[in-house]
């Protein structure tokens, strides 16, 4: 009789919000959907289009792209199926069984998921109580246990605080540890370290086209590393993991930097309004959310009520993001925060 591994037996696929909202702010996706001169660019790249070759292994033009509108050295760059795959092969490249790595809580939680299928020992540091991270106590847990790697997202989903630059160069310089560093959320905020990965033996960075540029459903990510470790990632991966219509989309998008600064541009107000809408409810009902100032396209609050929140906005037609004691709201356009504020306001009415 055949029978499951136990590592696989108890696994569930991973289950995003089903149904039919009327508004999405769940996974942090932008709120605005391609316009047509990107469209039509698109459309002419498909007109071409040798849908019977493979494609290219390294998406060289792609990451050319990337790294000019990053202003990085190409040779650094690899392109994955969003940062998704990109942790897996991660993990399975710089890791071996039974090695540890350490992550951070509250965090991304693909990290764990990922280390636990390659079998590597995970190793959790929790955040301080007003959720930063001590550089400290990361780089003592790091040492002591002779870690190989260190995993987390600056700045931070779910919290969308961030940790600044010295202090991450602090942890860099101070293990043998590869430091991996998630920037998933760097275009809201101003402090990548993407341009000093060459100074590092040990710095990894991880970039997607999911958030800032608004591209969540051509899948599209990538690392950034010394050529040393980029070696090792493109011999991981496997060879042709970025199909051509996501490497013709990826380059047509990092090519126009006027849209994607607009685009950053907006998103970044619209979740300063949302922030502040939420702000003004939290201080009329006092005590019952507790926002935490950050620096993503969410927003992130603390409250004892995140359950029936959350139940009230779905059984309202909108998604949220809950766990535990918080809940997370990616910003929305004008329209969608004017209602998704309003609906917060009815339920602490009630
Ligand atoms: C959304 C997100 C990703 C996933 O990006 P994909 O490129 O869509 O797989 C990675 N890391 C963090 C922290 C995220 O929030």
């Amino acid at each position: 009789m055949y029978t499951l591994n136990d590592k696989i037996k108890n696994l569930e696929p991973y289950q995003p919000n089903e149904g039919n909202f009327n508004i999405r702010c769940d996974a942090n996706e932008s709120c605005f959907d391609f316009p047509k001169h990107i469209r039509e660019k698109i459309k002419d790249e498909v007109d071409i289009l040798d849908f019977n070759r493979y494609p290219d292994p390294t998406a060289k033009e792609l990451c050319k792209s990337f790294a000019n509108y990053y202003n990085i050295n190409p040779e650094f760059v690899t392109a994955g199926n969003g940062s998704d795959e990109l942790i897996s092969i991660l993990m399975n490249c710089f890791m071996l069984k039974g090695e540890t790595v350490v992550t951070i809580e509250p965090d991304f939680s693909m990290y764990n998921f990922y280390a636990f299928l390659a079998e590597v020992n995970c190793i959790t540091v929790n955040k301080e109580a007003d959720l930063s991270i001590s550089a400290d106590k990361v780089i003592k847990v790091i040492n002591d246990n002779n870690a190989k790697a260190v995993i987390f997202s600056n700045p931070c989903n779910p919290t969308s605080v961030g940790l600044n630059k010295d202090e991450i160069v602090r942890i860099i310089k101070s293990v043998n540890a590869l430091v991996i560093l998630d920037e998933a959320y760097m275009d809201f905020w101003e402090s990548s370290l993407l341009n000093r990965v060459e100074e590092f033996e040990n710095l990894l960075i991880m970039r997607t086209a999911s958030k800032a540029v608004g591209a969540a459903a051509i899948r599209l990510g990538f690392t950034v590393a010394n050529t040393t470790l980029t070696k090792a990632i493109r011999a991981v991966k496997s060879p042709y993991n970025v199909n051509t219509l996501t490497q013709k989309i990826g380059k047509i998008l990092y090519d126009d930097s006027k849209y994607l600064a607009n685009l950053k541009k907006t998103i970044v107000s619209l979740r300063e309004n949302l922030y502040n809408s939420l702000k003004d409810l939290e201080i009329k009902y006092n005590d019952r959310l507790l926002l935490v100032s950050g620096t993503s396209n969410f927003v992130f609050i603390r409250t004892n009520e995140a359950k029936a929140i959350y139940d009230y906005y779905i059984k309202n037609g909108v998604a949220i993001r809950f766990m535990g004691d918080y809940i997370r709201i990616t910003t929305g356009t004008n329209e969608e925060n004017s209602v998704i504020v309003s609906l917060l306001e009815n339920y602490l009415q009630q």
